[in-house]
């Protein structure tokens, strides 16, 4: 650990205008208390209200604020990630702005990293807030992901943590553009560690994950770190096939024996709809992995930065167009 340790405290903001001030007064005290520099990278992803007028505000009255202004709402991943990639600090902690990722708990994670981790999680206790049909989900999901893949995903662990700067470093240099967070902090191993916190309630607004992009996610995620969804229709086929194999002989020894009976259509129309069923489940999910490989191979930035208002000089920073910053 270097001598004069430097802390990266990395923020995504989406239409969290109502909730800028109170993250500050919060975090703000909490840094202030800590024996090292600091610095806070606050990207904003496109948001359609004031939070950015908010943010520059809070840069003007504390310049170790940094905010990068993203070209539009690359969704909360990305904007993870644009953070990541400015953020300075031999240690660097994402957290929400919406303070259900309590800022005192700062204090522990630095804690544990000068005990010589690379990364602290945290735990939530439990899931405040949260209904058992969502909680039936996670667990469903869980659940799934332990079965398809080889990456253990620690439970109840969000993106509230402590990273050393060489995993920063790593994730940085990871191509993928799917950001699965979650898989990928465990994906890339070195010494971890969690601690237990109690989630908040977010402070104002709503969260921004409805049923259907939880879901999306979910997929998503699972699809990013297994391919067992792909290959379990070989599988599928061959038993299908099988079956359908000892059907054939089945018929044709009742034919040779017993003559062509016409009766059968509804064993017909039951295996067509059948196999129907499964041949287009199955293109379907080839089809999500080709479409994961064609957004891979286009290549596109993951994200694009507008602006820079604040921050080290190492790289040009640019002015907002319309000169207010
Ligand atoms: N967020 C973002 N882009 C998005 C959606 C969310 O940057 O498209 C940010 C949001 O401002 C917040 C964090 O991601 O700081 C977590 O979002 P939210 O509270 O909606 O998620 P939840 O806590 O329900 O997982
Ligand atoms: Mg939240």
């Amino acid at each position: 650990m270097p001598s004069h340790p430097r802390l990266s405290i990395v923020v995504p903001f989406f239409n969290e205008s109502l909730n800028v001030g109170h993250f500050f007064d919060r975090l703000l005290p909490v840094l202030a208390g800590q024996a090292l520099s600091w610095e806070v990278i606050c990207v904003n992803d496109g948001s359609r209200d004031d939070t950015l007028d908010r943010l520059i505000e809070a840069h003007r009255r504390e310049p170790r604020i940094t905010v990068i202004d993203l070209s539009r709402n690359f969704g909360k991943e990305p904007a993870m990630s644009a953070g990541l990639s400015h953020a300075r600090g031999d240690a660097v902690i994402p957290m929400d702005a919406d303070l259900q990722h309590p800022p005192e708990l700062i204090p522990d994670f630095l804690a544990k990293w000068r005990e010589g981790y690379d990364v602290v999680y945290a735990v939530r206790h439990q899931r405040t807030g949260q209904s058992l049909l969502s909680r039936l989900r996670a667990k469903a999901f869980y659940w799934l992901f332990d079965k398809l893949s080889d990456v253990p995903l620690p439970r109840e662990v969000g993106d509230f943590r402590l990273l050393d700067r060489k995993v920063v470093d790593v994730i940085n240099a990871m191509p993928e553009r799917t950001r699965f967070m979650k898989g990928i902090f465990a994906w890339v191993g070195f010494r971890q560690i969690g601690i237990p916190y109690e989630q908040e309630e977010r402070l104002y607004g709503e969260s921004k994950w409805g049923v259907m992009k939880l879901l999306s996610f979910a997929f998503d995620g699972l699809v990013a770190f297994s391919d067992y969804p792909l290959r379990i229709w070989a599988l599928v086929g061959s038993v299908i096939s099988g079956f359908a194999f000892l059907y054939i002989v089945v018929r044709l020894i009742k034919t040779l024996v017993y003559g062509i009976d016409v009766p059968g259509y509804e064993s017909i129309i039951v295996i067509m709809l059948f196999l129907g069923g499964v041949q287009l489940i199955t293109l379907g999910i080839i089809g999500h992995y080709l479409g994961r490989v064609f957004n891979e191979v286009k290549g596109r930035p993951l994200f694009i930065v507008r602006s820079r208002i604040g921050g080290d000089d190492d790289e040009p920073s640019d002015r907002r167009p319309d000169g207010a910053a």
